[in-house]
């Protein structure tokens, strides 16, 4: 796969003057770890999206849920979670770690402040690594020392794609996706969430309002793709209850005390296993 140049495979560095995927995304956290500029991307998709801050927590907490089954119900140690962002209320090792203290986690980002942060939050943490690699270059973080020295790639481990791949601008996603679901040994699970046209009138406006937002906003890039799209990115893998659905429909904490906002209609996830 050749090295494109979008927005998201070009780190930004220091240059204060574009937005960072990273940064965007801590500030839809309520984070404290970002510039005017990463608040500028989400003041210009609000103008169409009042509520779009809820794509962040919706996607987050599809992670800590997923993280809790895999750990807890799947019995998973290793995880190799690309795109880990900036830490915020919990990230992947604490849930993983909480349930199986000595499960193994690599994360993989290439945002300096992502890094920087998470080299600092993992000082004491030896089952915890930190790469500096492309994500969307599956077989540079598949050759990556650090991930083959840290993951045990005869046994079972699960992939993490959460918030990542509507970032990547390229056609070949689905191809992307089954380099790494390849490499993966049978009994590994992969989690994706990703923002979503559910291609109904009522909120496939909204997401492809947002989309143009996003794609035109100094960050560059967030893609809303269709159930057909996203499901592609799963390949062949046998998809755990419920599929891939709303995120906030994924194994739910409990019941819902009111109706979604229209905003939580636009983000999708799901959890597949390799046979
Ligand atoms: N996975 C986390 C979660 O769900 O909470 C964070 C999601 S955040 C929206 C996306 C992360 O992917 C950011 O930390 C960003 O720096 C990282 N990212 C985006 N493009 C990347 C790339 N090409 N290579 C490595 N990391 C990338």
């Amino acid at each position: 796969m050749s090295q494109p140049s979008y927005p998201s495979v070009v780190p930004v560095g220091v240059d204060t003057s574009r937005a960072s995927i990273a940064r965007v995304y801590d500030a839809a956290l309520h984070g404290k770890d970002n510039f005017e500029i990463d608040r500028e991307v989400l003041a210009q998709v609000r103008t169409v999206a009042p509520g779009v801050a809820e794509l962040a927590w919706a996607n987050r907490d599809f992670l800590i849920r997923a993280c809790r089954f895999l750990a807890g119900q799947a019995g998973i140690t290793q995880y190799l979670d690309l795109g880990s962002g900036l830490p915020t209320s919990e990230n992947t090792h604490q849930v993983v770690q909480r349930i199986i203290p000595d499960a193994r986690v690599v994360y993989v980002d290439n945002d300096p402040m992502v890094l920087a942060h998470a080299r600092v939050l993992l000082e004491e943490n030896r089952q915890t690594s930190i790469v500096e690699s492309d994500i969307f270059q599956p077989l540079e973080v598949l050759g990556n020392r650090t991930v083959r020295v840290e993951l045990d790639f005869s046994r079972p481990l699960a992939l993490f794609q959460v918030g990542t791949l509507h970032h990547y601008l390229g056609a070949d996603a689905a191809a992307l996706m089954s380099t790494y679901i390849d490499a993966l040994p049978s009994g590994s699970y992969v989690a994706i969430a990703h923002f979503f046209d559910p291609e109904v009138d009522e909120y496939s406006e909204l997401a492809r309002k947002m989309e143009d937002k996003f794609v035109h906003s100094p960050m560059g890039c967030g893609l809303f793709r269709t159930r057909a799209e996203i499901q592609a990115l799963f390949g062949d893998l046998e998809m755990v209850e419920p599929g891939l659905v709303l995120c906030d429909d994924w194994w739910p904490d409990g019941p819902r005390l009111g109706p979604l906002s229209a905003v939580r209609h636009c983000i999708a996830g799901g959890v597949g296993r390799k046979r």
